[in-house]
């Protein structure tokens, strides 16, 4: 049985926080006025410890979605701590349950079932008897860097949060103002960012992905949160390095991690097929349909169902004759390397149909997308004009 109780400590530091870092900075602007630095420092800060939270913490310690080198884990250690939102330990052991149990009421630490202000930061205000407990995250408590920042969680808040920027306008002579700008003002601003991930990420956006939970994808959230607003597809592929997947979609974490990768600082980036993700979209429409059609006609839901079944399995089966044939054309492409016996003309032959096939499939993959959205745009007319449409 949990039981919950107030955590003192927690609840004056979230509330006087955010009016600490009102209040100070405007007596220290009107006294001492602002410093270039300052916006520096700001920046750094709130850069560093928010890649703490979300590029560690987050996708690599909860979700092992990559592995890094043993110092940039220490660099996410150090700055993920200054960010004031618990040890890495703790963090990812509520994040994992999060997955687990989600808008579980009871046992969702940040379930969204109890209300937008509950899970964006109502839930920090209070502890549970279960604290000690870590049978969701076993390799974590096996981690001895882990159980080492879980130990002196308190002195690397105050040591790399507050005290590292206050130094680092210390050659200005403005300690103060690094410490207000680059300490307080940075944490308040990054937890609540990262807050609403547990609450706007599960209450503003679509569900492509997924219907079976709250999580939801908006871009605009993904602006605030570095690049977590993409909710319903972390929700629904976890163990995926991104969260925005196309590359116009803005995840500054998953740039920082291709940057890591890139020097050879992080590996084994774990990514989903494009299949994958389709399958699931698909899934996810078809769900919808079938509801829309519980009302109508048995008749007309049995000969929609069946068109919808036949379109589904086209769309899929177009992106797999894709894969395949890619697989056969990079075979090819590495034995003309290897300058085995493939006269230059046979590969020439070989990619020409490699192309034929590619515009091919594009075709098919189009015409499929475009059966399908029609016949998912005449089930969502089945009730709002209260007759069947026709089906084409
Ligand atoms: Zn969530
Ligand atoms: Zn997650």
């Amino acid at each position: 049985m949990k039981i919950r109780q107030i955590n003192w400590v927690n609840a004056l530091f979230l509330t006087l926080t955010p009016i600490a870092a009102l209040i100070l900075p405007i007596v220290y602007i009107s006294r001492y006025g602002l410093h270039w630095l300052d916006f520096v420092v700001f920046f750094i800060m709130y850069i560093l410890t928010g890649m703490g939270i979300t590029a560690g913490y987050h996708r690599h310690f909860s979700h092992r979605s990559y592995d890094a080198h043993w110092a940039v884990r220490l660099f996410f250690l150090l700055f993920g701590g200054a960010a004031a939102q618990n040890s890495a330990l703790r963090w990812c052991r509520d994040h994992r349950i999060h997955h687990q149990k989600v808008d579980d009421r009871e046992d969702d630490p940040y379930a969204i079932t109890r209300g937008l202000f509950w899970a964006h930061m109502g839930w920090v205000y209070f502890e549970s008897n279960q604290d000690d407990d870590f049978t969701a995250a076993p390799d974590l408590k096996r981690d001895r860097l882990l159980v080492w920042q879980d130990k002196y969680y308190l002195p690397i808040l105050v040591g790399v949060g507050f005290l590292l920027p206050a130094l680092l306008e210390l050659p200005v002579g403005r300690p103060f103002a690094g410490f207000l700008f680059g300490g307080l003002v940075r944490t308040v601003f990054v937890q609540h960012m990262t807050f609403c991930i547990n609450s706007l990420a599960h209450y503003f956006g679509t569900r492509p992905y997924s219907v079976d939970n709250t999580a939801r994808d908006s871009w605009w959230l993904a602006y605030l949160t570095y690049g977590e607003g993409y909710h319903n597809y972390h929700h629904r592929f976890a163990a995926d390095y991104r969260n925005g997947i196309r590359w116009y979609h803005f995840d500054p974490t998953k740039w920082f991690i291709n940057g890591l990768a890139r020097f050879g600082l992080a590996w084994r980036l774990t990514q989903y097929r494009e299949e994958h993700i389709l399958k699931a979209r698909i899934e996810t429409q078809l769900k919808l349909a079938h509801a829309k059609l519980a009302d109508a006609p048995e008749e007309f839901s049995a000969r929609v169902r069946a068109r919808l079944d036949a379109a589904r399995e086209q769309l899929e089966a177009a992106p797999k004759q894709f894969d395949e044939a890619r697989a056969s054309y990079q075979a090819l492409k590495k034995q003309a390397h290897g300058r085995l016996a493939l006269a230059r003309r046979d590969f020439e032959a070989a990619r020409e149909e490699w192309r034929l096939r590619t515009r091919q499939y594009n075709f098919q993959f189009q015409a499929a997308q475009a059966r399908w959205a029609l016949l998912l745009a005449a089930v969502s007319r089945v009730h709002a004009h209260g007759h069947l449409p026709p089906l084409g």
